[in-house]
């Protein structure tokens, strides 16, 4: 096998060059040609200074992910970067694309990094529940601080040359399109300079002068690293090279690393990365099916999720005619469209440009026949079979053939809405969550005919606008609100049996959920649905609605709301919960949290298991990639699937027998065949 590196003499200085496509990862053979490249550099009295450059579109772009778990192989990534820095010649690191993870310990164990202004360079461990393991963390503060190294190491996400080179990180910024001439000429300036180590640099006695700035970075970024442990190690490992010698915080990092690495978070995290990329592939539909070019967008119903819908595909650069049943709904549509795009452009997310740009795509119109030339339509009116058959009753008849037609309901037969029209194979779900243009997830809803270019084309454009995609068949909530319907189920029946509702929430919460089914109610609004007859009292959501508790919006639902939005349970609904309680004859007793919990997670796991037996979903990991990215499923426990594996079937089955709840088939037969969903 021939080498990914090869070295080029350019005069007296030896160039390194790495040709491992597609991102120069650093696998075995990498490792070892660079330790061969420095050491033919250094046996070499003709050679006075080394690059380290990479043919194809970017720089090392980070470790071999396919070497994880397995036995180490010779140089490690460390000893090789030990042996870089410790030439007395200088070395100089020369980026384009990204230098992530490893590729970017790499360029700290060089002596200079030079990088084009399209480089971006960073350390995303983190977002695999990592932290860098080849002396990233400890020699990054030491050349551009701990302040700077924080966010590089317990955040992770990549900067651009330019915010490098202002914190020290890349020495200079070089042509776009002549990176290996400017990089030699970089290193023969340096010829005859004592080669600065970023191991020797002391930039990081910031962090001991000030050692609030630790605390203070916790607290400013509390809610992004909540329940995480990768961001917490990262920030110790910072702190320690501070507080340690060179050697001893190294030590220090691959204690922390080794604790990640073999703990379930970073495992989860690992799984949840495949399972996204897993879930983009439909098993069945060839990956070289032909793709139906989606030019021009319709959208129906200008409402909550018909504007943000619309928003993903302007942001895209595509534009949308967008049809309403009345003038004033599809004004009130297009205003809030723009607040929203002019909100992210106050916050700094977007230019005033770019608001006009995305806002000069769109057509509002009343008149069916504006959508006659749209490739795809997206309906998303009220969730109600009669009307949406209405509506694809008449999209059949004035769109042009070959378009898609799709339909964003949340819990309707999508194979029964295809029959209102001539074209069923051109049918499918199209599931945004709402906020449509903020959520993730796309669940993709395959009806019984849909074509495979139908599927594959959702899927592509699924990538277009940024979402991640996972396909559900056909089935009452698809797969994710199939599953939330059970845990709203015992959420509700819970508070029945005398669960606080609080209490219930609070389980989610710390389990890792951004809220609980009762907070969710109150900033939905619990009057979604409502008859609007404060007369008619049935549920505890009606009898909430008739004391004009209708959630955030009312100051008051579930909960009691400060002006800073914060939440008190309220005494009126303790009331009217005891009050239905007593009615229906429930006998009221204390339930504790592992009950709670248990109950609210158990089921799910057990749908999931129907989902999987009844083929609604391809694989168990794409319930996981549907929950973390609809339903704010903690990452760092890889989804109710993996979760459950860690949890283990035999518990799973066991809890939801000692509370009487059901167990299907399948998950009785994993249990019993001691079987896993995942990995
Ligand atoms: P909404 O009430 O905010 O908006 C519906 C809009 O459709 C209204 O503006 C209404 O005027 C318009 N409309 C109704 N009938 C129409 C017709 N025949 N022609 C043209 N326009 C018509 O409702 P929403 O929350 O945006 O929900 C829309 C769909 O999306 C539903 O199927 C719902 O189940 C689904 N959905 C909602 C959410 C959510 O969280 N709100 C999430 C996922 C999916």
């Amino acid at each position: 096998m021939t080498s990914p590196i090869r070295t080029e003499r350019d005069e007296n200085v030896l160039v390194i060059v790495s040709d491992n496509p597609p991102v120069n990862a650093l696998g075995q053979a990498v490792r070892a040609g660079l330790v061969a490249g420095i050491e033919e550099a250094l046996g070499d009295d003709s050679i006075e200074a080394v690059v380290i450059r990479c043919d194809g579109r970017t720089f090392f772009a980070g470790a071999d992910i396919t070497e994880f778990g397995k036995p180490p192989q010779v140089p490690s990534l460390p000893e090789a970067l030990d042996r870089l820095e410790a030439s007395d010649k200088p070395v100089v690191a020369a980026i384009h694309g990204t230098a992530l993870g490893g590729g970017c310990e790499v360029a700290l164990a060089c002596h200079y990094r030079v990088a084009v202004p399209s480089a971006k360079l960073g350390l995303p461990e983190v977002k695999l529940g990592l932290i860098p393991g080849a002396a990233g963390t400890q020699r990054l503060p030491r050349l551009v601080g701990a302040e700077a190294a924080l966010p590089l190491v317990a955040i992770g996400d990549p900067i651009p040359a330019k915010k490098a080179q202002a914190i020290g990180l890349v020495d200079e910024i070089v042509g776009e399109d002549s990176l290996a001439a400017d990089a030699v000429a970089f290193a023969r300036s340096k010829i005859g300079q004592p080669a600065p180590r970023a191991s020797d640099g002391d930039a990081n006695r910031d962090g001991v002068k000030n050692p609030a700035i630790f605390d203070e970075f916790r607290q400013k970024n509390a809610r992004k690293m909540r329940g995480f442990d990768a961001p917490n190690a990262g920030i110790a490992a910072v702190k320690a090279a501070g507080e340690l010698p060179y050697a001893d915080g190294v030590k220090r990092e691959r204690e922390l690393f080794a604790s990640l690495m073999g703990g379930t978070q970073s495992k989860a995290m690992r799984h949840y990365f495949f399972a996204e990329r897993a879930a983009n592939k439909i098993d069945d539909v060839p990956a070289d099916t032909p793709l139906i070019p989606v030019k021009k967008v319709g959208v129906i119903g200008a409402g909550t999720m018909g504007g943000g819908i619309a928003m993903n595909f302007l942001s895209a650069g595509i534009p949308v005619t967008i049809l309403e049943m009345a003038q004033d709904a599809l004004d009130r549509g297009a205003a809030t469209m723009r607040r929203n795009y002019e909100n992210t452009a106050k916050r700094g997310r977007m230019t005033a440009d770019q608001v006009e740009a995305a806002m000069s795509l769109l057509t509002p119109t009343l008149d069916y026949a504006d959508l006659a030339d749209c490739d795809l339509v997206i309906e998303a009116v009220y969730e109600s079979m009669d009307v949406k058959k209405q509506v694809f009753a008449k999209l059949d008849e004035v769109v042009k053939q070959g378009a898609i037609l799709a339909s964003n309901t949340s819990y309707l037969n999508i194979d029964e809405i295809a029959t209102a029209t001539q074209r069923p194979g051109y049918v499918l779900g199209l599931h945004f969550f709402s906020p449509a243009n903020v959520m993730k997830l796309l669940e993709i809803v395959r009806g019984a005919e849909t074509r495979d270019d139908v599927l594959a084309t959702a899927m592509k454009l699924a990538k277009k606008i940024g979402k991640v995609a996972a396909v559900s068949g056909v089935c009452p909530g698809f797969i994710g609100n199939r599953m939330l319907s059970k845990r709203q189920e015992q959420a509700n029946q819970l508070i029945m049996e005398g669960a606080n509702y609080w209490d219930v929430d609070d389980v989610l919460l710390e389990f890792g959920f951004p809220m609980g089914p009762f907070q969710m109610g109150d900033l939905a609004g619990i009057d979604i649905g409502w008859h609007r007859d404060p007369s008619k009292v049935t549920t505890v959501r009606e009898a909430l609605c008739a004391a004009g508790r209708f959630g955030q919006k009312a100051g008051k639902g579930f909960y009691d709301y400060d002006e800073a939005r914060n939440r008190t349970p309220s005494d009126e609904v303790k009331a009217i919960i005891a009050d239905f309680a007593a009615k229906e004859g429930n006998e009221q007793r204390d339930i504790s949290k592992d009950e709670i919990r248990e109950r609210l997670l158990y089921p799910m796991v057990n749908e999931g298991a129907k989902i999987l037996e009844e083929k609604m979903a391809q694989r168990a990991s794409d319930i996981d990639v549907v929950w973390i990215n609809g339903y704010g499923w903690p990452l760092y426990t890889g989804g109710p699937m993996f979760w459950a594996d860690t949890v283990g079937f035999d518990t799973v089955v066991a809890g939801l027998e000692k509370h009487g709840l059901p167990v299907s088939d399948h998950l009785r037969a994993k249990a019993a065949a001691g079987a896993q969903f995942t990995g």
